[in-house]
């Protein structure tokens, strides 16, 4: 570890709040909508949802999303005077625990706005909510004709309905004809529905001026993944994973190491044990595929990702590196979310959002 190993855990995850901060301020500027909200669902990305949140608060965000009930509750605690919306919307019978809340569903069907507009009438106070419309996921919202059938209709305003969003399907990608399609059904929509607030870009939709609204909603971005694959990542990196090295030992060619065998020493080689595993959150998917930074050099891993241990052919790490408790990074500099993710065979938003609660964590502000 930089400071001193981890005392009581395997590893160490070190979440800077300052760089969070300066994505939110970067993405709001690339953005160009007159509103940045921020996507805080699972946890904050795995980053904390209790200092993520009050953290963007401080710099100027209003608006947050949260996907289920549970986290908007841990949101309207960590920001009392937010807007939290519920990307989810709300399950048959549980609109008391939003309003008690003061949590905006996300509306996506006819029967949830009917039930919304009900509680609304019922209390006798309009709550606001979002409506959702599917411009191409084909996963959760009306359909757009349905959403322009809706237009006019006075349960719209019944149901305090003050967004419009839909969601890109892979903005992700450049020059996707489907993300000029949903633009353009979005903006019918827009169009239907005039006086209420609109928003469509997600991380990589922040770049792509065909997707300015009103409320830009970035998720990954902030925590530092790369909303533009392919080019040099324009955010700063948030999360830094590490872990101490147990011991290190010397194998001869032909020796074999963790379970079931699955790496044999091609020739005399140096193994470092970290004190980490999948247990962790780390991916066993890794395995014949990870790599770590010992002493600024990658260092692949030796045999199958086991529970709570991890080993490394560090053949060619400088010797001084290989202390017992100095550390190896698995997550930070070269080995950033989308490394990480590709070495896993999957994304780095899984990286992100599956990192432990097992891990000492750190914030730096
Ligand atoms: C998760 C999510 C976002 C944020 O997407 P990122 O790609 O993480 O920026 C925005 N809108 C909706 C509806 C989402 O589900």
């Amino acid at each position: 570890m930089r400071d001193s190993s981890p005392i009581g855990h395997g590893g160490r995850l070190t979440i800077d709040l300052s760089a969070l901060r300066a994505n939110w301020r970067r993405l709001a500027e690339v953005a160009e909508c007159p509103e940045t909200a921020a996507v805080i669902k699972a946890d904050a990305y795995g980053c904390g949802i209790a200092r993520a949140a009050p953290a963007l608060w401080r710099e100027g965000c209003r608006t947050f999303f949260v996907a289920h009930l549970s986290e908007g509750l841990a949101a309207r605690e960590a920001v009392p005077e937010a807007a939290i919306y519920v990307l989810n919307g709300f399950p048959p019978g549980r609109a008391p625990e939003y309003r008690a809340a003061t949590l905006r569903p996300v509306l996506g069907s006819r029967e949830e706005i009917a039930e919304w507009a009900a509680a609304n009438r019922q209390e006798g106070v309009i709550r606001p909510a979002a409506l959702h419309v599917d411009t191409g996921m084909n996963r959760l919202g009306l359909s757009v004709p349905e959403g322009l059938a809706l237009a006019g209709d006075p349960v719209i305003a019944q149901a305090g309905i003050d967004l419009l969003m839909s969601h890109l399907v892979s903005a992700e990608v450049e020059h996707d004809p489907l993300t000029d399609r949903q633009a353009a059904a979005f903006a019918t929509l827009r169009a239907a529905y005039p006086g209420i607030r609109a928003s469509l870009a997600n991380s990589s939709g922040d770049f792509l001026p065909v997707c300015r609204a009103d409320l830009a909603r970035p998720g990954y971005a902030l925590y530092g993944g790369n909303p533009r694959p392919g080019h040099d990542n324009p955010m700063r990196p948030v999360v830094r994973l590490e872990a101490g090295i147990l011991q290190v030992r010397e194998v001869a060619a032909g020796e074999t190491a963790g379970y079931n065998a699955r790496w044999t020493a091609p020739g005399p080689r140096r193994l470092a044990t970290l004190s980490l595993g999948y247990a962790d959150g780390f991916p066993r998917a890794s395995t014949g595929r990870g790599e770590a930074l010992v002493g600024g050099v990658r260092c692949p891993f030796a045999g199958n990702v086991s529970m709570d241990l991890i080993i490394l052919d560090v053949t060619e790490a400088p010797q001084e590196a290989l202390r017992r408790g100095a550390p190896a990074t698995l997550i930070g500099d070269r080995l950033d979310l989308e490394t990480v993710g590709r070495n896993a065979g999957t994304i780095g938003y899984e990286i992100l959002t599956g990192l432990g609660r097992r891990y000492e964590r750190v914030y730096r502000d």
